[in-house]
Formats: C-alpha cells, sequence, structure tokens
C-alpha cells in the first residue's frame, strides 16, 4: 500500500515525536540525485550529512547489503562473523594500524573513545576531558556535556561531569586548561556543525606535542570529516601526525548505519573483555556495507577525485565570493565546503532547493556543501550556478 504524502504527513505528526522539521518527501536516490515524491530531482549537496559520500545506493554498497541479507544479518558478538575483522584490518590499514570497536552512530563511537580516555586514565585519578568550544560530538548525554555549542545541550541539566572547554585553533587555551585530573583533549579535524573551521597545522601539530609532553591522550572526532571527506581518508592525515584514538561513523558504511572507534595498538589492553560492548556493533550486515565502502574507495580512485572536484568547486565559490557582497569567504577541504555569508540564509536555501539543489547550513551563517564524493565536475558547476541565482535577491518560494 502506497500512501501519498498529505496522509504520512498526518501519520508522522501524529506519530513521530517532532525533534526534527522535516520538509521534502524523498523517495528514491541515485548518486549525487534524488527524487521527491512528485518525480522532482534534486542534486544532493548534502548526502544524508556526509553519510552517502560514495553517493545514492552506490551499487558496490547495494550489492554488498543485499548479498549479506541473504546470508546473515546479525549475529552476536559472543561469536566471530565473516565480514567483522575484515573491516577492523581495512580501517586500521587506511589509518594508523590500531585496533577498532564497533558501534552504531557518531555519538556512540564517541562515548565509547570518552569510555575509553577515563578507563586509562582512572588509575591514576584522571577522567576530565578537554574539548572544543564550538565543537559537535553527539546527542547522547557524555557526548552532549562534550560538545561546546550549548543551546544543544539546554534544558538537558546536568551535565555530565568531566568535559572542559577550550578555544579551536587557540593551543595556549588548551594548555591553560590542562590539571592533574586532566586525560586527555578531544577535537574535530575540520569542525563541522560548528561553521567548517579546519584546525591549523600549528594547531594540530602542537595538540600532538602537547598530548605527548603531557601524557594526554589526542582523540579526533572524525565522524564528519573521516572517510574522504576532505581529499585523505583520514583528515587528520593532511596534518601528519597521528591521535592515540578516533572515532568514525556517518559516511563509513555509505547509509548504512555503523560507527566504530579506533585506538592505537599500544592501548590495546585497556578495555579487556565485559569492559564495554554494543549489541549491534559490528554485525555482519553492517560490516559488508563498510567492506563495500573501502573496496569503492580503492577502485574507483575516490580520493583523487575529491582533490580535483574539490578544488574546482572552491574556486567556483571564491568566484561567488568576488561577486556576491553577502558572499565573505570559503572555508574547509576537499568535499567539506562552507561559504560564509552575511545574509539570512534561509531564503537562499530555499531558492536553492526550488531550483534543485540541496544544502545545508554550519554554525551561524555559514552555507555547509558536503556532496557526494563521487560528483562530477559539470554537477558541481550546476550546483555553482544554482547557488549564483540563489545568493540573488528574489523571491523566497514557499
Ligand atoms: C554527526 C556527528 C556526530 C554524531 O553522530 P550521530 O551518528 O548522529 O550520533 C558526532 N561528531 C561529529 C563531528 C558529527 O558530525
Amino acid at each position: 500500500m502506497t500512501h501519498d504524502k498529505t496522509t504520512l504527513m498526518d501519520l508522522q505528526g501524529n506519530h513521530v515525536l517532532g525533534t526534527y522539521s522535516p520538509d521534502l518527501l524523498l523517495v528514491r536516490g541515485e548518486g549525487a540525485y534524488v527524487w521527491d515524491a512528485d518525480g522532482k530531482r534534486y542534486l544532493d549537496f548534502a548526502a544524508g550529512i556526509s553519510v552517502c559520500n560514495l553517493g545514492h545506493c552506490h551499487p558496490r554498497v547495494t550489492a554488498a547489503i543485499c548479498a549479506q541479507a541473504g546470508k546473515l544479518v546479525h549475529v552476536s558478538n559472543l561469536h566471530y562473523n565473516e565480514n567483522q575483522p575484515r573491516l577492523a584490518a581495512l580501517i586500521a590499514e587506511a589509518s594508523f594500524g590500531g585496533r577498532v570497536f564497533f558501534a552504531n552512530s557518531g555519538a556512540e563511537a564517541n562515548e565509547g573513545l570518552i569510555k575509553f580516555a577515563r578507563r586509562w586514565g582512572n588509575p591514576a585519578g584522571r577522567f576530565e576531558i578537554i574539548c572544543m568550544e564550538d565543537s559537535f560530538h553527539g546527542r547522547t548525554l557524555a557526548t552532549l556535556a562534550a560538545t561546546g555549542r550549548s543551546k544543544y545541550r539546554q534544558g538537558f541539566a546536568p551535565d555530565v561531569e568531566g568535559f572542559t572547554f577550550a578555544k579551536f585553533n587557540d593551543l595556549e587555551s588548551v594548555r591553560a586548561k590542562i590539571g592533574p585530573q586532566t586525560v586527555a583533549v578531544l577535537c574535530e579535524p575540520v569542525q563541522g556543525e560548528g561553521g567548517i573551521i579546519p584546525a591549523t597545522p600549528e594547531f594540530m601539530t602542537g595538540l600532538r606535542q602537547l598530548c605527548d609532553e603531557r601524557n594526554l591522550l589526542l582523540l579526533l572526532d572524525e565522524v564528519q570529516c573521516g572517510m574522504g571527506r576532505t581529499g585523505r581518508m583520514f583528515a587528520h592525515q593532511h596534518y601528519g601526525i597521528v591521535p592515540d584514538g578516533m572515532s568514525l561513523a556517518k559516511a563509513l558504511g555509505n547509509g548504512f548505519p555503523i560507527g566504530a572507534f579506533e585506538v592505537q595498538a599500544k592501548y590495546k589492553d585497556v578495555l579487556p573483555p565485559g569492559s564495554h560492548a554494543s549489541t549491534f556493533g559490528g554485525t555482519p550486515l553492517a560490516c559488508a556495507a563498510g567492506i563495500a565502502v573501502f573496496e569503492a574507495f580503492a577502485e574507483e580512485g575516490i580520493l583523487d577525485h575529491v582533490r580535483t572536484v574539490g578544488a574546482h568547486l572552491r574556486a567556483g565559490l571564491e568566484a561567488l565570493c568576488a561577486k556576491h557582497p553577502a558572499a565573505k569567504a570559503v572555508r574547509g577541504a576537499g568535499l567539506m565546503l562552507g561559504l560564509v555569508v552575511e545574509t539570512d540564509l534561509k531564503p537562499v536555501l530555499a531558492r536553492a532547493k526550488a531550483a534543485g539543489l540541496l544544502a545545508l547550513t554550519a554554525g551561524e551563517n555559514v552555507l555547509r556543501l558536503l556532496p557526494p564524493l563521487t560528483i562530477s565536475i559539470e554537477q558541481a558547476d550546476q550546483a555553482l550556478t544554482i547557488l549564483d541565482q540563489a545568493l540573488a535577491e528574489g523571491p523566497i518560494p514557499a
């Protein structure tokens, strides 16, 4: 039985908690495009918020999910499965050869990293984690407490203890927060929700050095900026440093829910059997999707493509800055790009949507573009043409 949009909106309004304000009813996706229920096509420069990095319904991922769904969907972690060890090895090979724990979301991956840090520091009475202003780490209680964007915490008091905040890209402010109970520093290599703000090289290498000097863990949240988004598999690889731990989720399954955190091999005994667990973590089905994602990266030259098309899109956005007084600057890396604007973004996004382009906001005044990493130069140009028109004054579509 199919339902029309009005019926579905009624059902949602009557039965789904109103934590979101959805607009379009999307029914199909292929590559960089999604279609709504009326058959209208959109260029998806949100990619499910940096989730469908290989595009919608990537054939290799879809085939892997379908094949595995017919073979074995779930077994508990009381047993081995065929895919979890393989995906862990792929993540380790692509990063720093560490040990991986599988979860289901970014927040759960970050919770795991936080628990890892506490478990490591607790014998010495250490537990406090220095986080960054304007950061975002998730919506569970501990990840909220680690999130610098305070509006997300509003009304959920009391905060989980053990988190303090320093200024992103200000090493001295981090140093000033270190106390006897400090165990780790947690940050995003490129702040996503906070406004597409990359860490400066001095900050990232300085953090690594500071953590080494003071015996602190450097924990990086790669949930949004990881998985090829910035033109390297993991954003920290631009900086020539290795974190003690990192979290992944969003694009790891190209839309199939999966999260993970990895810690350096020297910490392999910090979380012994029974110390942490997740029922759905690392199922054969989720890991089949993740394996297919890594295979696609290797076979399709995705990272090179991100650097090429990312530079093209960035140059086009810079041209928009030269043309539109409201467009001020371009920030980001690879295909994680933000256009800083001095105008209300709502009508700009509405005009873009009416013209067939889906985009996002970040921070207070940033238009955020997170297209599939597989977009063509032509699709980048189409988006730029639409943004050019959307930035011009004009009627605001309903
Ligand atoms: C989206 C995001 C999260 C939270 O991921 P969920 O899967 O929604 O829990 C955490 N950190 C960063 C940087 C994110 O962008």
